[in-house]
């Protein structure tokens, strides 16, 4: 298992799993994280953006939060129409 570590303080107290929530946690719904499409579709319901919920590194010690998108395949294929 490869062992964590902060980027900003080197602690190896992480929180590796942590999931960030709208402003107040009210609905409990995942943060997402959206970029730009390749090909946007066209009409009514015409997508312009792809997006990902996001999960989140937590340092037990400095307090560092790192955010990254959980489905980064499909969000990379989209957004490159590759
Ligand atoms: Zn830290």
């Amino acid at each position: 298992m490869t062992r964590i570590v902060c980027r900003a303080c080197g602690s190896g107290r992480i929180i590796p799993d942590a999931q960030p929530l709208d402003h107040d946690g009210t609905t409990r719904q995942p943060l997402l994280v959206a970029a730009p499409v390749a090909n946007p579709s066209t009409g009514l319901l015409g997508l312009a953006a792809t997006s990902s919920p996001t999960r989140a590194r937590v340092c037990g010690d400095c307090g560092l939060v790192e955010l990254y998108a959980v489905d980064t395949a499909r969000m990379w294929a989209e957004h490159t129409g590759a």
